[in-house]
């Protein structure tokens, strides 16, 4: 997917609610006002194998990554597509065996960042046209009790203590 429209919209500040964006022109209804390709996705792990990791299509015999045997393409094309954000997972994923159980959010971010370290500097991305991934705010300081728990479950297989070595290296 290539970025679309933006002429015609473009982003501000709204004290006191945030960023928004808004139109510039008349537009007439039905009419695409702006479209992106996503910075980074991950398929859910329900839909393993059945759905093709890169572009989610809904295929019978999805082919298998030769490696981790645990992600599922259409054909050579959508997997070498995948490549340089699966190769990262595929050797943990070699690694860890059938131990290999981070949650989707885990991988998500794992891929926003190879994503974000990936664009070169001052470069915007296809899915940046409007707002960069690192204009984006953490609110952290806002996250509850209970979320923060799931979090550091998320994490804690990936730290020092319990990661194996090479995988940190
Ligand atoms: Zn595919
Ligand atoms: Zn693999």
């Amino acid at each position: 997917m290539k970025s679309e429209g933006l002429d015609g919209i473009e982003k501000f500040d709204s004290p006191g609610k945030g960023r928004g964006i808004r139109i510039t022109k008349p537009f007439k209804v039905g009419e695409l006002l702006f479209a992106c390709p996503a910075f980074a996705y991950v398929l859910s792990v329900s839909e393993r194998g059945y759905l093709c990791d890169f572009c989610f299509a809904k295929k019978e015999g999805l082919a298998k990554c030769g490696k981790c045997k645990k992600a599922f393409y259409c054909n050579a094309g959508c997997q070498k597509a995948d490549w340089k954000l699966h190769k990262l997972e595929c050797s943990s994923m070699c690694a860890y065996g059938d131990n290999w159980c981070p949650s989707e959010t885990v991988r998500l971010v794992a891929r926003i960042l190879v994503s974000m370290k990936s664009n070169k500097d001052g470069e915007r991305g296809a899915s940046e046209k409007l707002l960069l991934m690192s204009d984006l705010e953490a609110h952290l300081d806002e996250m509850d009790n209970e979320r923060r728990e799931v979090n550091e479950m998320d994490v804690s297989p990936f730290t020092p203590a319990s990661a194996p070595r090479h995988l940190l290296d």
